[in-house]
Protein backbone atom coordinates (compact mmCIF):
# COMPACT_ATOMS: atom_id res chain seq x y z
CA UNK A 1 0.00 0.00 0.00
CA UNK A 2 1.50 3.15 -1.15
CA UNK A 3 1.94 5.87 2.12
CA UNK A 4 -0.79 8.55 1.29
CA UNK A 5 0.87 12.07 -0.13
CA UNK A 6 1.39 14.17 2.43
CA UNK A 7 2.45 17.21 0.50
CA UNK A 8 -1.42 16.88 -0.35
CA UNK A 9 -3.01 15.99 2.90
CA UNK A 10 -5.59 18.29 3.87
CA UNK A 11 -5.38 20.61 7.04
CA UNK A 12 -6.90 19.84 10.55
CA UNK A 13 -9.07 22.97 9.53
CA UNK A 14 -9.72 21.31 6.19
CA UNK A 15 -10.83 17.93 7.70
CA UNK A 16 -12.89 19.21 10.48
CA UNK A 17 -14.89 21.38 7.75
CA UNK A 18 -15.78 18.04 6.30
CA UNK A 19 -16.82 16.53 9.59
CA UNK A 20 -19.27 19.45 9.95
CA UNK A 21 -20.65 18.59 6.34
CA UNK A 22 -20.96 15.31 7.33
CA UNK A 23 -23.04 16.71 10.57
CA UNK A 24 -25.52 18.46 8.42
CA UNK A 25 -25.93 15.53 6.28
CA UNK A 26 -26.77 13.50 9.13
CA UNK A 27 -29.52 16.16 9.60
CA UNK A 28 -28.22 17.60 12.73
CA UNK A 29 -26.93 21.24 13.30
CA UNK A 30 -22.95 21.74 13.88
CA UNK A 31 -23.56 24.82 15.68
CA UNK A 32 -25.72 23.69 18.44
CA UNK A 33 -23.49 23.50 21.93
CA UNK A 34 -23.32 19.66 22.03
CA UNK A 35 -21.74 19.04 18.34
CA UNK A 36 -19.54 22.63 18.58
CA UNK A 37 -16.52 20.63 19.42
CA UNK A 38 -17.03 17.50 17.72
CA UNK A 39 -15.29 18.17 14.45
CA UNK A 40 -12.09 18.87 16.48
CA UNK A 41 -12.60 15.72 18.53
CA UNK A 42 -13.36 13.80 15.01
CA UNK A 43 -10.25 14.85 13.64
CA UNK A 44 -8.00 14.08 16.57
CA UNK A 45 -9.88 10.47 16.89
CA UNK A 46 -8.97 9.62 12.95
CA UNK A 47 -5.60 10.60 13.70
CA UNK A 48 -5.51 8.16 16.51
CA UNK A 49 -7.86 5.00 14.19
CA UNK A 50 -5.40 5.64 11.75
CA UNK A 51 -1.47 5.81 13.11
CA UNK A 52 -0.42 3.01 11.26
CA UNK A 53 0.01 4.93 8.02
CA UNK A 54 2.74 6.67 10.09
CA UNK A 55 4.23 3.33 11.17
CA UNK A 56 6.86 0.78 9.33
CA UNK A 57 6.03 -2.45 9.83
CA UNK A 58 8.92 -3.96 8.43
CA UNK A 59 11.02 -1.93 10.85
CA UNK A 60 9.81 -3.35 13.54
CA UNK A 61 11.18 -6.21 12.46
CA UNK A 62 14.87 -5.72 12.37
CA UNK A 63 15.72 -5.96 15.50
CA UNK A 64 15.72 -10.18 16.43
CA UNK A 65 17.42 -12.45 18.49
CA UNK A 66 19.57 -15.51 17.61
CA UNK A 67 20.84 -16.86 21.03
CA UNK A 68 18.09 -19.19 21.29
CA UNK A 69 20.12 -22.18 22.16
CA UNK A 70 19.11 -24.27 18.82
CA UNK A 71 14.76 -23.39 19.73
CA UNK A 72 13.50 -24.38 16.24
CA UNK A 73 9.60 -25.26 17.12
CA UNK A 74 6.22 -22.87 16.29
CA UNK A 75 6.33 -19.55 18.11
CA UNK A 76 2.41 -18.79 18.63
CA UNK A 77 1.38 -15.45 19.77
CA UNK A 78 -2.52 -15.81 20.20
CA UNK A 79 -5.41 -13.37 21.42
CA UNK A 80 -4.24 -10.66 19.97
CA UNK A 81 -7.02 -7.74 20.16
CA UNK A 82 -6.42 -5.33 17.25
CA UNK A 83 -9.51 -2.48 15.95
CA UNK A 84 -9.31 -1.44 12.79
CA UNK A 85 -11.90 0.10 9.75
CA UNK A 86 -13.86 -0.85 6.92
CA UNK A 87 -12.78 0.82 3.73
CA UNK A 88 -15.86 0.45 2.72
CA UNK A 89 -18.25 2.46 5.48
CA UNK A 90 -15.38 3.24 7.91
CA UNK A 91 -16.78 1.47 10.46
CA UNK A 92 -15.04 -0.84 12.95
CA UNK A 93 -13.53 -3.62 12.66
CA UNK A 94 -12.81 -5.25 15.75
CA UNK A 95 -11.04 -8.56 16.64
CA UNK A 96 -8.22 -10.78 17.42
CA UNK A 97 -5.29 -11.95 15.32
CA UNK A 98 -3.33 -15.45 15.81
CA UNK A 99 -0.01 -15.13 14.86
CA UNK A 100 2.47 -18.20 14.29
CA UNK A 101 6.08 -18.39 12.80
CA UNK A 102 8.61 -20.88 12.51
CA UNK A 103 11.72 -19.70 13.15
CA UNK A 104 15.26 -20.57 10.83
CA UNK A 105 17.74 -19.25 13.96
CA UNK A 106 16.79 -15.48 14.65
CA UNK A 107 13.38 -14.87 16.89
CA UNK A 108 11.89 -11.17 17.50
CA UNK A 109 10.39 -9.88 20.51
CA UNK A 110 6.79 -11.32 20.79
CA UNK A 111 5.48 -7.47 21.56
CA UNK A 112 6.90 -6.69 17.94
CA UNK A 113 4.08 -8.67 16.27
CA UNK A 114 1.31 -7.27 18.13
CA UNK A 115 3.05 -4.04 16.92
CA UNK A 116 3.04 -5.78 13.19
CA UNK A 117 -0.47 -6.53 13.55
CA UNK A 118 -2.10 -2.57 14.95
CA UNK A 119 0.20 -0.68 11.80
CA UNK A 120 -1.65 -3.01 9.41
CA UNK A 121 -5.17 -2.47 11.53
CA UNK A 122 -4.77 1.11 12.49
CA UNK A 123 -5.28 1.42 8.53
CA UNK A 124 -8.43 1.38 6.30
CA UNK A 125 -8.60 -2.09 5.80
CA UNK A 126 -10.58 -5.29 4.05
CA UNK A 127 -10.04 -8.62 6.44
CA UNK A 128 -8.52 -10.25 3.65
CA UNK A 129 -5.53 -7.96 3.16
CA UNK A 130 -5.09 -7.29 6.75
CA UNK A 131 -4.11 -11.22 7.36
CA UNK A 132 -2.38 -11.26 4.00
CA UNK A 133 0.05 -7.95 5.01
CA UNK A 134 0.75 -9.10 8.61
CA UNK A 135 2.14 -13.08 7.27
CA UNK A 136 3.91 -11.59 4.37
CA UNK A 137 5.88 -8.58 6.63
CA UNK A 138 6.96 -11.16 8.83
CA UNK A 139 7.64 -13.80 5.86
CA UNK A 140 10.01 -11.19 4.37
CA UNK A 141 11.66 -9.47 7.30
CA UNK A 142 12.63 -13.24 9.45
CA UNK A 143 12.72 -15.44 6.71
CA UNK A 144 11.24 -18.11 9.20
CA UNK A 145 10.37 -21.58 7.78
CA UNK A 146 6.44 -20.60 7.55
CA UNK A 147 4.22 -18.28 8.78
CA UNK A 148 0.42 -18.24 9.93
CA UNK A 149 -1.82 -15.42 10.65
CA UNK A 150 -5.47 -16.44 11.27
CA UNK A 151 -7.77 -13.47 12.37
CA UNK A 152 -11.39 -13.57 13.50
CA UNK A 153 -13.30 -10.52 13.73
CA UNK A 154 -16.36 -8.91 13.73
CA UNK A 155 -17.68 -6.00 11.29
CA UNK A 156 -19.81 -3.31 12.65
CA UNK A 157 -20.81 -2.32 9.02
CA UNK A 158 -22.62 -5.88 9.31
CA UNK A 159 -23.68 -5.63 12.84
CA UNK A 160 -25.20 -2.20 13.08
CA UNK A 161 -26.55 -1.50 9.23
CA UNK A 162 -26.77 -3.10 6.24
CA UNK A 163 -27.89 -6.63 6.56
CA UNK A 164 -27.95 -6.44 10.90
CA UNK A 165 -26.35 -9.45 11.38
CA UNK A 166 -24.69 -9.07 15.06
CA UNK A 167 -22.90 -12.56 16.24
CA UNK A 168 -21.24 -13.17 12.88
CA UNK A 169 -17.43 -13.42 12.73
CA UNK A 170 -15.17 -13.40 9.98
CA UNK A 171 -12.19 -15.94 9.85
CA UNK A 172 -9.12 -15.64 7.77
CA UNK A 173 -6.18 -17.20 7.28
CA UNK A 174 -2.92 -16.94 5.21
CA UNK A 175 -0.34 -19.93 5.35
CA UNK A 176 3.11 -19.55 4.10
CA UNK A 177 5.70 -22.02 4.14
CA UNK A 178 5.71 -24.97 5.88
CA UNK A 179 2.23 -24.47 7.53
CA UNK A 180 1.14 -23.72 3.97
CA UNK A 181 3.22 -27.42 2.68
CA UNK A 182 2.86 -29.45 5.86
CA UNK A 183 -0.28 -30.90 7.40
CA UNK A 184 1.64 -32.34 10.59
CA UNK A 185 2.84 -28.73 10.67
CA UNK A 186 -0.36 -27.26 10.36
CA UNK A 187 -1.61 -29.53 12.72
CA UNK A 188 -0.02 -28.60 15.16
CA UNK A 189 -0.47 -25.46 15.22
CA UNK A 190 -4.27 -25.87 15.71
CA UNK A 191 -3.41 -28.24 18.40
CA UNK A 192 -1.53 -24.97 19.60
CA UNK A 193 -4.91 -22.45 19.13
CA UNK A 194 -7.31 -24.91 20.55
CA UNK A 195 -5.59 -25.18 23.84
CA UNK A 196 -6.96 -23.79 26.69
CA UNK A 197 -5.05 -21.07 27.79
CA UNK A 198 -2.63 -21.29 30.79
CA UNK A 199 -2.90 -18.30 32.11
CA UNK A 200 -5.56 -15.12 32.59
CA UNK A 201 -4.33 -11.69 33.03
ZN1 LIG B 1 -17.75 -2.26 5.61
Amino acid sequence: MPPSDTSKRPTQAEAEQAVRTLLRWAGDNPDREGLHDTPARVARAYTDFFCGYEIDPAALLRRTFSEVEGYDEIVLLRDIRFESHCEHHLAPIIGRAHVAYLPRQRVVGISKLARVVDAYAKRLQIQERLTAQIANTINDELEPHGVAVIIESSHECMTTRGVHKPGVSMVTSTMLGVFRENSDTRRELMAMLNRPAACEF
